[in-house]
C-alpha cells in the first residue's frame, strides 16, 4: 500500500456539474424525486404503500395528534416479519411504531440526498423543510442519545437485544451519513450533534472493554459512516468504534449465535447448533480479514467491503486491503452482471454461487449496485486503477439509473436482465420481478439511495490529493482543486467519446492531472499541452508538470458498438451476446422489436453495419442502436410441440436496442439484455 497514491473525493461544493447527462438526472432528482419522497415519507402519495417513517419520528417525539372523536376505537395492529402494519391503514395509532424495523433510515437517506442537492443547487424552501424535519428527529431522540424509533416506541428494554436483525446500528450509520452531508452542505450542526450523541451512546455500550457489548451491526453501514464521522471530527473514538465493529465481525464465539441462543432460552426453544455458517448472509461467518468470497446479502456485503476499504486506508492496514482485493476479485470475476448489478438470487437478496447470474430471476437490487459503486470508489481512493473506475462507471450508468424512471416518479427495487411480463404475473419464482416501476415500497431502501448517489455523482467522478487531480468519470464540470487551480471538463460521454480539460490559473501551478483510460475503449488517444507526455500506469494517463492558464488536455475514446460474451461458465448467457457502447449497456424492448424477443438473433458478422442514432425517451435524449439480425419464424398455432430437429427458419430482421437504464419507460413489455448470436 503506497500512501502517496491515496486520494479523496473532491468536495462537491467545489464542483459545478455542467454535463447534460448528469445535469438532467440531478435536476430530475431535485425537482421530482426529493419532493416526491418527502410526500412518501409522510404517507401522502395516493396508491403508494405507506411508509410511516415520519409518523414514527413524530410518535417518538409525542407530536402526533390523537384524533379525539366519539367512538374512537384503539386501532389493531399486526406484526408481519419485520414489518408492523396497522389493521386500518387510514387510522394508525398515533403513538405506535409502524413499518419495517429500519424505517428511520429512509428519512436519513432522504436528508443526505437533499444535502447534496442543496450543494448543487441552493433551495431555501427545501432547506427550511429539512430543518423542520430535523427538529422532529431531534425531539424524538432519547435523553441517553439513543435514537431509533422502533425501540423508543416499543420499549427500550429491547434495545440492542437483536443486533442481527433489528438494524439500530444500521439506522445510526445512515443518521451519521446524512448528518455529515447536511453539515457539509449548510454548516448547520443540529443533526450532526444528534448523530454524535447517538454514536457516543453506542460507544459507551459497545467496545473491547469489560462489560461492554461485543456485538456488531447485522446490516452494515455503521462502519463506513463512523469512519466518515472520524474524518470530519478527527475524534479517534469513532475510528476505534468502526474498527471494533469490523474486527468483531465473525469472531468466535459468534455474537449472532450467542444472541440466538439467548433468545432460544428465553422462548423455551432448542438452542441453535454451534455453526456460524448461517451467518454468511450477514458476512459474519468468519473474520472479515479471512473472507475470500463475496457472500450473503449483496447490499450488506457492499457496505461492509466499503467500510473495510476505508479502514485499510485510514489505518494503512495491509491485511484489510488484502481482504478487500480478494473480495473485489471474486465479485468482478464471478458475480457481476454486465449491467453493473450484483446479487444474483432473490433468496436472501444475495450473491449466488460463482457464475450463477440468471437474467430473468435476477435480483440485482438497485441498492446493491450503489454499494458496489461505494466499494469501487473507496478502492480507487487507495489505488487508482482503471478497473475500479470501470466497474463504478458500469454500475452508475446502468443499474443505478435503471432503478429510477426517467421522470423520477417510479422505481425498481429489482433490476432483471430479461423480462416477460406475462411470466412475472403467473410464475411465483418471478414474484420479485416487476415489469414496470413502482411508486413506492413498504421497504423503500432503493429510491432514496438512488437519490443520494446521483446527487453526489461528482464525488465519484473526481478525487484529488495535494499534488494531483484524478478524473475517473468523464462528467462535464467546472471544478476548483484544493490547490486553487480551476478546471473545465467538457465531455460527450456516455454518447460519444470526446473530452477535454482546460486549466484556468492566475499563476503557473505544478501538479498532476490523471485521466482514466476507460476499459471499454481499445484505442484511447490523449494529447497534453506543448509536448507534455503522459506517463501511463494502471489504466490512467498521468500528466505531470507546470500548468498555465489555458493549457488543455484533449482526450478521444472512440466508441464502437461491441458484442460482449460472458465466461462460458455462466450457463445463462451461453450462445448469447450483450450489446454495449462506451459505458452504456443496451437492451431489446418489445416497444421497438415486438413480442417474443427470444426469437431474435443478432448477426455478429454484420456489426460494422450497426447504426447509432439519436432518440428520445420521456424527454431524455440518448443513442439507440440498430443492428442487423434475424427473427425465427414461428410454426402455425397448434403445431406439434416437438418435431424432428431441423435448423430454424429465420428471416432477416433489424434489431433496435435502447440503453438498459431507460427500459420500461414506455409501458409494460418484454425486455432482454442478452441476445442470441
Ligand atoms: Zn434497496
Amino acid at each position: 500500500m503506497d500512501k502517496n497514491n491515496f486520494s479523496r473525493p473532491i468536495d462537491i461544493k467545489r464542483v459545478k456539474v455542467t454535463d447534460p447527462f448528469w445535469q438532467k438526472v440531478q435536476e430530475t432528482v431535485r425537482r421530482e424525486v426529493i419532493p416526491y419522497q418527502w410526500e412518501a415519507l409522510n404517507d401522502r402519495v395516493e396508491g403508494a404503500e405507506p411508509s410511516f417513517c415520519m409518523h414514527n419520528f413524530r410518535a417518538a417525539a409525542r407530536l402526533n395528534e390523537r384524533r379525539a372523536r366519539p367512538g374512537f376505537a384503539e386501532p389493531q395492529y399486526t406484526f408481519r416479519g419485520f414489518q408492523t402494519l396497522p389493521e386500518d391503514k387510514d387510522n394508525p395509532d398515533p403513538d405506535r411504531f409502524y413499518g419495517f424495523v429500519f424505517q428511520d433510515s429512509d428519512f436519513y437517506k432522504w436528508v443526505e440526498a437533499a444535502a447534496y442537492s442543496l450543494q448543487n443547487h441552493p433551495d431555501p424552501e427545501l432547506e427550511a423543510n429539512v430543518d423542520g424535519a430535523i427538529d422532529i428527529i431531534c425531539a424524538a431522540q432519547h435523553e441517553s442519545g439513543y435514537l431509533d424509533t422502533y425501540y423508543i416506541l416499543n420499549g427500550m428494554d429491547g434495545a440492542f437485544t437483536n443486533l442481527k436483525d433489528h438494524h439500530e446500528l444500521y439506522c445510526m450509520g445512515h443518521l451519521i451519513e446524512s448528518a455529515v452531508a447536511y453539515y457539509q452542505a449548510t454548516g448547520k450542526d443540529k443533526l450532526l450533534n444528534a448523530a454524535k450523541r447517538y454514536a457516543d451512546y453506542i460507544d459507551q455500550c459497545f467496545g473491547p472493554e469489560e462489560g461492554k457489548c461485543k456485538g456488531y451491526p447485522g446490516h452494515e453501514i455503521a462502519e463506513m459512516a463512523l469512519f466518515r464521522l472520524y474524518e470530519l471530527t478527527h475524534e479517534e473514538k469513532y475510528l476505534n468504534l468502526g474498527n471494533f465493529f469490523l474486527d468483531q465481525r465473525g469472531a468466535e464465539p459468534n455474537y449472532f449465535l450467542l444472541e440466538e441462543k439467548r433468545r432460544a432460552i428465553d422462548e423455551g426453544r432448542h438452542e441453535p447448533e454451534n455453526d456460524p455458517s448461517p451467518y454468511a448472509y450477514y458476512q459474519a461467518h468468519k473474520l472479515v480479514r479471512e473472507q475470500e468470497e463475496a457472500v450473503g446479502h449483496a447490499v450488506r456485503a457492499g457496505y461492509l467491503y466499503s467500510g473495510m476499504a476505508d479502514a485499510a486506508r485510514l489505518t494503512w492496514d495491509e491485511s484489510m486491503l488484502g481482504a478487500c482485493e480478494r473480495l473485489w476479485e471474486d465479485i468482478i470475476k464471478k458475480k457481476l452482471y454486465i449491467t453493473g448489478g450484483i446479487g444474483g438470487t432473490a433468496v436472501g437478496e444475495a450473491f449466488s454461487y460463482p457464475y450463477d447470474l440468471p437474467n430473468d430471476t435476477a435480483y440485482s437490487e438497485s441498492c446493491a449496485a450503489i454499494s458496489l459503486a461505494f466499494f469501487a470508489r473507496r478502492m480507487l481512493e487507495i489505488s487508482p486503477k482503471a478497473e475500479y473506475a470501470d466497474v463504478m462507471e458500469l454500475a452508475m450508468y446502468n443499474t443505478v439509473l435503471s432503478g429510477m424512471a426517467l421522470d423520477g416518479r417510479s422505481f425498481f427495487y429489482v433490476n432483471p436482465l430479461e423480462v416477460n411480463p406475462a411470466a412475472c404475473k403467473t410464475d411465483k419464482r418471478l414474484e420479485h420481478v416487476k415489469p414496470v416501476r413502482q411508486k413506492w415500497f413498504g421497504c423503500a431502501c432503493c429510491p432514496p439511495n438512488i437519490a443520494r448517489i446521483t446527487t453526489s455523482a461528482a464525488a465519484y467522478a473526481f478525487t484529488e490529493r495535494e499534488d494531483a487531480v484524478f478524473i475517473h468519470l468523464y462528467m462535464g464540470a467546472q471544478l476548483t482543486a484544493s490547490n486553487g487551480m480551476k478546471l473545465t471538463l467538457e465531455s460527450s460521454v456516455p454518447w460519444e467519446g470526446e473530452a477535454a480539460v482546460t486549466v484556468h490559473t492566475d499563476e503557473p501551478v505544478s501538479c498532476t492531472l490523471a485521466f482514466r483510460l476507460p476499459g471499454w475503449c481499445k484505442k484511447p488517444a490523449v494529447a497534453g499541452p506543448g509536448g507534455m507526455v503522459p506517463d501511463e500506469r494502471d489504466g490512467y494517463a498521468y500528466f505531470t508538470g507546470i500548468w498555465r492558464d489555458g493549457d488543455k488536455v484533449e482526450l478521444s475514446f472512440p466508441m464502437d458498438v461491441r458484442l460482449s460474451a460472458a465466461d462460458p461458465r455462466v450457463r445463462e448467457d451461453m450462445g448469447r451476446a450483450a450489446v454495449t457502447r462506451g459505458p452504456i449497456c443496451y437492451c431489446l424492448e418489445q416497444a421497438d422489436n415486438g413480442e417474443n424477443l427470444h426469437l431474435l438473433r443478432v448477426d455478429a458478422g454484420a456489426l460494422d453495419k450497426a447504426v447509432v442514432s439519436e432518440t428520445e425517451i420521456c424527454g431524455h435524449k440518448m443513442r439507440a442502436l440498430e443492428l442487423e439480425g434475424f427473427r425465427t419464424e414461428l410454426p402455425p398455432e397448434g403445431a406439434p410441440l416437438y418435431s424432428d430437429y431441423a435448423p430454424l427458419k429465420e428471416s432477416p430482421a433489424k434489431l433496435t436496442l435502447v440503453p438498459y437504464y431507460a427500459w420500461a419507460n414506455r409501458g409494460e413489455g418484454e425486455m432482454s439484455v442478452w441476445v442470441r448470436v
